[in-house]
């Protein structure tokens, strides 16, 4: 099992069989990022079990959601649904937006919503760079301090590129590694994605290649990095 599928378990948790909750055990046992996020929905299910039998809502709470537009929609659960049951479907919601859809971090979650980021970097006016090639001797130990974990800048003057400076970038909740590159003329960007941030399995030793408004968009795993090469 996988990270991603490690998710899905959890999402679903009561509707597996034992050897996927097996597999699930041993995941999480290895991987510090999902038991912790095992941990923190064990914690929400002890809080919204004990919701079921402390939280008492106002009685207008319903009406109060429905005049918010927002939620047009959202009809009333009737008096056969206690307060107390709509204050679990609420904290319920609020544990999934939280949890799975995280909007204060959420995870890039495809190929072509990793190609859209970057390729709104390459295009964007912002041309500046925090350091010019041959400025910075350790490259990598400069973009731990930055984004947070270390960058292995793979060497690509053997295949024509040569590398003009970098600076970080956010790639939508992100941070990564943006390094500059020209060949034959023409501005290429690299960036330099931890793995992690990633919500869904690469493949290792593959190549992806998407071609995107114009521009061929490179991506490739090596260890805990991703790097997606724009030209
Ligand atoms: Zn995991």
């Amino acid at each position: 099992m996988n990270c991603a599928e490690f998710k899905n378990w959890l999402i679903d948790k009561d509707g597996h069989d034992q050897s996927a909750d097996q597999d699930a055990k041993l995941h999480r046992l290895s991987c510090a990022r999902c038991e912790k996020l095992y941990r923190l929905d064990r914690r929400m299910e002890e809080r919204l079990a004990e919701s079921f039998v402390e939280v008492d809502l106002p009685a207008d709470l319903f009406e109060k959601i429905q005049r918010d537009e927002r939620y047009a929609g959202i009809k009333d659960p009737g008096p056969a649904l206690s307060s107390k049951f709509s204050a679990a479907i609420l904290a319920t919601a609020v544990i999934i937006v939280v949890v799975f859809f995280n909007p204060f971090k959420s995870p890039m979650r495809s190929i072509e919503e990793i190609s859209t980021l970057v390729l709104a970097n390459h295009l964007s006016n912002d041309t500046s760079l925090a350091f010019m090639a041959g400025q910075i001797s350790d490259v990598s130990n400069w973009f731990a301090a930055k984004i947070g974990y270390p960058v292995h800048v793979p060497d690509m003057a053997a295949e024509g590129f040569t590398f003009l400076g970098g600076r970080k970038c956010s790639l939508g909740h992100q941070k990564a590694a943006y390094l500059v590159y020209e060949k034959e003329g023409k501005k290429c960007s690299l960036f330099i994605i931890d793995r992690n941030d990633l919500g869904f399995d690469l493949e290792r030793d593959r190549k992806y290649s998407v071609d995107e408004q114009g521009h061929s968009i490179k991506v490739w795993s090596d260890k805990d990095l991703v790097y997606v090469m724009v030209m």
